[in-house]
């Protein structure tokens, strides 16, 4: 797979969605976690549009969308959608993915080394997608993007410019709608941060970095696993509908 090159930002939406296709095919041999290729039923990649302004990040697939290979399916899901469709978007109009692409068995929590080895396709995602705003959803994904510990409780509803690869974007974390199912005081917050999300929007893409003064980037997941995934192409990719 080729590197982010500076030209990377100048690809046009279909080209952008033809090189996330490539990726989603290298994901799909992935073996870099081998419980989670061991035991996953499908690679759940990310679904909506490719060309999306807003982004959503959760944790990793549940048995639902393990069994259906598309993120929050399931109650979550609904909530998810439901939440959006308050502030008048449709679940096709925005990309929804995961920090981890397999569901970790049992439902246990991902594992540090296995969110290690998934971030070069998170990257490579927000690098072709170019959303302008990133939904963080619960403390695996803020964390992750923001590189530190700091946990949702803190930071929900309150956004930040964040550079990610050679992309810069309004990063806003909110509680994960999983945790929200069940409490109500929880569901309530969430609504409110969702309720600035529009605004958040309106603002548009923060100002990009110059990306000549940028380095290259090569995620080193999503490189190594090409080429498995260049062994294994035999085999149709049949979500590619998914965006
Ligand atoms: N929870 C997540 O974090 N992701 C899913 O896809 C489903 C539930």
């Amino acid at each position: 797979m080729q590197g982010v090159s500076a030209q990377q930002s100048e690809l046009s939406a279909s080209e952008r969605r033809e090189a996330l296709k490539e990726v989603f095919a290298q994901a799909r041999g992935c073996v870099r976690c081998p419980e989670l290729a061991a035991t996953r039923k499908t690679v759940v990649f990310g679904a909506g549009n490719a060309d999306a302004e807003l982004m959503f990040v959760g944790e990793a697939p549940g048995a639902s969308e393990d069994e259906q290979g598309v993120p929050f399916v399931g109650a979550a899901g609904k909530l998810l959608e439901k939440l959006l469709g308050e502030i008048g978007t449709a679940r096709s109009e925005v990309f929804i993915c995961n920090v981890l692409k397999c569901h970790p068995p049992g439902n246990r929590d991902p594992l540090p080394l296995e969110i290690e080895n998934c971030q070069g396709y998170l990257h490579r995602q927000v690098e072709l997608i170019q959303p302008t705003v990133i939904c963080t959803l619960g403390n695996f994904s803020t964390k992750l993007l923001r590189g530190d510990q700091t946990g949702i409780t803190r930071l929900h509803g309150q956004p930040e410019v964040l550079t990610l690869g050679r992309r810069a974007v309004r990063l806003y974390p909110i509680f994960h709608p999983a945790a929200a199912l069940y409490t109500p005081r929880m569901l309530e917050t969430l609504r409110e941060d969702f309720t600035r999300l529009p605004e958040l929007l309106a603002l548009g893409a923060p100002e990009q970095p110059d990306s000549a003064e940028m380095p290259e980037v090569v995620p080193e997941a999503a490189s190594e696993a090409a080429q498995i995934a260049v062994e294994e192409q035999g085999s149709e990719i049949d979500q590619l509908g998914l965006f």
